[in-house]
C-alpha cells in the first residue's frame, strides 16, 4: 500500500471533519435524551418500569461512551493529518514499530485505502486491530 498523497490527506481531513461534526451532534442529543430518561426515573414509582428505564439509560450511556472514544480517535487522526500526531496519518502504529525494529518493510506500514475510507480514524491495520482487541478483552 502506498503512502497517502497530499490530495489523499486533504480528502481524509474533510472526511474526518464531517464524521466529527456528525458524532458531536449525536452525542449532544443522545446525552439530552439519557438525562431526560433519568429525570423521568425519579418520578416513576413502579419498580418494573424503573428497571426498564435504567436499562435504556445505561444502554444510552454506553453508546455515548463509545462515541466519545471515537471522537477522541478522530481528533488524534486529525492531528496526524496535520503532521502533529505521534505517527504519520494512514500508517499502522504497530506496523511502524515492527518496521523500526527491522521486522518488516517500511513500505508495508500503510493501512489500505479501502479501510481508511471506511474507518478514517483507524490506528492499526486490520491484523493489528484484531490483535489489540484480543489483548484488551483478555
Ligand atoms: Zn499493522
Amino acid at each position: 500500500m502506498p503512502k497517502p498523497t497530499k490530495t489523499d490527506l486533504t480528502k481524509y481531513r474533510k472526511l474526518l471533519e464531517e464524521q466529527l461534526a456528525i458524532l458531536k451532534g449525536d452525542v449532544g442529543s443522545m446525552r439530552d435524551e439519557a438525562l431526560r430518561a433519568s429525570e423521568q426515573d425519579s418520578s416513576v414509582d413502579h419498580l418494573a418500569d424503573q428497571g426498564t428505564d435504567n436499562y435504556d439509560q445505561s444502554f444510552m450511556l454506553s453508546l455515548i461512551e463509545n462515541e466519545e472514544e471515537t471522537i477522541q480517535l478522530i481528533e488524534e487522526a486529525l492531528d496526524r493529518v496535520d503532521g502533529n500526531g505521534e505517527w504519520p496519518f494512514g500508517a499502522c502504529s504497530m506496523c511502524l514499530e515492527k518496521a523500526e525494529a527491522g521486522e518488516m518493510k517500511k513500505a508495508d506500514v500503510w493501512i489500505p485505502k479501502e479501510r481508511l475510507q471506511y474507518i478514517t480514524w483507524a490506528r492499526y491495520c486490520v491484523q493489528h486491530q484484531a490483535e489489540v482487541e484480543r489483548r484488551e478483552s483478555a
